[in-house]
């Protein structure tokens, strides 16, 4: 099959996602069109005077989809000085993992790319830790506000290692503490916090939201103090089975942990607290680009592998 004449249009590249995953011509026209637009351009000295190298009698493309430059000579491709260069792995594979990562709400393992993609797992773990690196954050994101609904979740342990000590709620010690801010109608803010005492809960609600913002939290005494530095505070008395007064409810934030812990619980199974803030970086992307369709979203991560290739460090353990 001739698959590299087949010429993705703009739209059909966010429609044809699946198409890309199964077709390694196609995918790095994908890759390519996600990296240069319409202006091919030389990856060494920026020339636009560049052509894609073809078979003399066939007509098709270079095996390995090679460009030339005609200012400096060059041949290059798409991985080069990206993160896809460091690895063999085929962009089919890349725009499968990346395909799932961003649609499937809970997550996808390791495991399941390599079955998908037929790789090692030890290159399935490679493609999906890039990926959530692609998904963290960048810079300083604008702080919350409007209204905004704070709680902590506990991941970790699912039961007790010390008789007499519950396996749910505050006061745990086998539990990794998680703060999330979300803004209704709007973003989240997630971190892992070292404990749940009035002092890191108010420099993470400092951080993450707007003195501006209507903060509802639960009834945890350690947030009332906090509450007074933002324009109002209410709270959901949960003790007293409580969960809903009007619009005050913490029922937002609550559904966000309940993905996360799906997430992990279903899928990951077991993730050091070490690991987990990267684990995290992958549910808050989610639900941060949950307007955008399926190809908006994926392509939203890809661009985001682009800009932090230098930074990504090889995880040590
Ligand atoms: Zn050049």
């Amino acid at each position: 099959m001739k698959s590299d004449t087949h010429k993705l249009s703009k739209s059909q590249v966010v429609e044809n996602i699946p198409a890309v995953c199964s077709n390694e011509a196609l995918a790095v026209e994908f890759f390519e069109k996600q990296r240069w637009g319409n202006t091919p351009a030389c990856v060494k000295c920026g020339s636009v005077n560049v052509y894609q190298m073809r078979d003399a009698k066939t007509g098709e493309r270079n095996r390995r989809y090679l460009w030339r430059c005609r200012d400096c000579k060059e041949q290059y491709t798409v991985r080069i000085g990206t993160v896809y260069e460091e690895s063999r792995i085929e962009l089919r594979h890349w725009a499968y993992a990346f395909w799932r990562a961003c649609t499937s709400k809970k997550g996808v393992s390791a495991l399941e790319i390599q079955r998908q993609c037929q790789i090692s797992y030890k290159s399935a773990l490679f493609l999906m830790n890039r990926i959530r690196f692609a998904m963290a954050p960048e810079g300083n994101l604008p702080k919350l506000t409007g209204t905004v609904e704070a709680d902590e979740m506990y991941v970790g342990a699912r039961k007790p290692r010390y008789p007499g000590i519950s396996p749910k709620g505050r006061g745990t010690t086998n539990k990794v503490p998680v703060f999330c801010a979300v803004e209704r109608g709007g973003e989240l803010r997630r971190r892992v916090i070292p404990d749940v005492t009035g002092q890191t809960l108010r420099s993470a609600l400092h951080e993450e939201v707007s003195r501006q913002a209507h903060l509802i939290t639960d009834e945890y005494p350690r947030y009332k103090k906090i509450g007074r530095d933002f324009a109002s505070h209410e709270t959901v008395c949960h003790s007293t089975k409580e969960y809903v007064r009007g619009d005050i409810h913490t029922n937002t934030v609550e559904s966000t942990h309940a993905l996360v812990k799906r997430g992990i619980v279903g899928i990951y199974h077991n993730i050091s607290r070490e690991y987990l803030h990267r684990y995290l970086w992958h549910f808050d992307f989610l639900w941060n680009n949950r307007k955008m369709n399926d190809g908006e979203r994926t392509i939203a991560a890809i661009r985001g592998a682009e800009g932090k290739r230098l930074m990504y460090r090889e995880p040590s353990g």
